[in-house]
């Protein structure tokens, strides 16, 4: 059971609540505060979220080691036993959604989100971590395919009863990574912080979010999520952990090359209008660049040095068609993303929630 000092309890007055409130609803053994002392010992609710999509193979191998884990979290007071692993369901079109509810009946551990339709990793997380915000006092997200250690839980929880907000799960190496993989998403975390996005390098999605991180989550509205660059924006005290991934436990990966580049140009043009500014810096130097070329073409009138000049006359459409071609593109895309914003339309929308009704928001918050 971790001792802490009231001070730098941060996380703990909240966790105090939720717990007082599980003491008196759930009738769980939960651990006795005594807060007339300057140190308590308390565990925190936490939430595991998994958005799960056609996950069939890999489910029955991840529901096993989760539960262990968090089984064993609680041994060591590291989790309340009011905590839970949320798997969120973005509508696959396998077994994924009967398997959860099949875990859901025979482990009170385990709680299920099922979304109406696909909504992409990103929204599936989001409403899991919407969810785990009514009812956890930290949840952290991590992918089904248990690609992220989870033996490095525990140091989530120390970084968060230390205080921290917010403990992003950063990759020690990318060895499991294929080269191309590695050299286009260095390239891809490189770009983002030239391009003034605060983003965290070999950072995925395995973070740990304290429930007041996570009502600053509840605050963006944006349609286009790109929870890698947000969360950096939200603030408060954070911290890393490091970890090695693994190879993907069973099936296969849900992000080919072509969703992974879409995925990146989100991050790109949800988070910077550099592209826009550069945009405008292109058009300055070709405009002067022009100016010297019609500055040449007169002399060269006046010198009678003209000549047919057919091939300067097409490399020049065409380059400058290709340039255009590619700002209009760029702007395009901002254009696109302000129409999807203004739209507002749901980012997700749930279809069937399984959970002990002992773990509903109402009597957690
Ligand atoms: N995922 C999802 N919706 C999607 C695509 C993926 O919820 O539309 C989930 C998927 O089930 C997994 C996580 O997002 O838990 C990450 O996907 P994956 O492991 O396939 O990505 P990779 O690790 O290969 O980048
Ligand atoms: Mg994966």
């Amino acid at each position: 059971m971790p001792e802490i000092s009231r001070k730098a309890a941060g996380p703990y007055y909240m966790a105090r609540k939720s717990i007082f409130a599980n003491c008196r609803i759930n009738g769980y053994n939960t651990p006795i505060i005594n807060s007339g002392e300057r140190t308590m010992s308390v565990a925190s609710v936490v939430y595991l979220v998994v958005p799960c999509y056609n996950e069939e193979a890999v489910l029955p191998e991840t529901v096993k080691r989760l539960a262990d884990k968090l089984r064993r979290m609680m041994a060591d007071g590291k989790a309340s036993p009011a905590s839970r692993i949320l798997f969120v369901d973005d509508g696959s079109r396998d077994r994924t959604w009967a398997l959860i509810e099949e875990y859901h009946h025979a482990d009170p551990l385990v709680s299920g989100l099922k979304l109406t339709h696909n909504r992409g990793h990103q929204n599936a997380l989001l409403a899991g971590l919407m969810a785990a915000r009514k009812r956890a006092d930290c949840a952290v997200s991590l992918d089904a395919d248990l690609q992220d250690d989870i033996e490095v839980l525990d140091q989530f929880i120390d970084r968060f009863h230390e205080g921290c907000d917010i403990v992003y799960g950063v990759r020690s190496r990318r060895d499991t990574d294929t080269a191309f993989k590695r050299v286009t998403a260095q390239g891809f975390y490189k770009l983002m912080r030239l391009l003034g996005a605060e983003v965290v390098s070999n950072h995925a999605d395995y973070r740990l979010m304290s429930r007041r991180a996570l009502d600053g989550l509840s605050e963006y509205h944006e349609v286009n999520l790109f929870l890698r660059g947000i969360v950096p924006t939200i603030g408060y005290k954070t911290a890393t952990v490091t970890y090695e991934r693994r190879e993907r436990l069973a099936g296969e990966s849900k992000y080919p090359f072509r969703k992974m580049l879409g995925f990146a140009l989100e991050g790109i043009t949800s988070f910077s209008v550099r592209p826009l500014r550069l945009i405008s810096n292109l058009g300055l130097l070709f405009s002067a660049a022009s100016l010297l070329g019609l500055l040449y073409a007169l002399i060269s009138y006046f010198c009678g040095w003209t000549v047919p000049g057919w091939t300067a006359i097409v490399c020049s459409i065409w380059l400058l068609g290709g340039i255009q071609l590619l700002c209009v593109g760029i702007l395009g895309t901002y254009i696109g993303k302000i129409y999807s914003e203004v739209k507002a339309r749901p980012r997700y929308l749930i279809e069937a929630f399984l959970e002990n009704p002992d773990d509903s928001a109402e009597n957690n918050r």
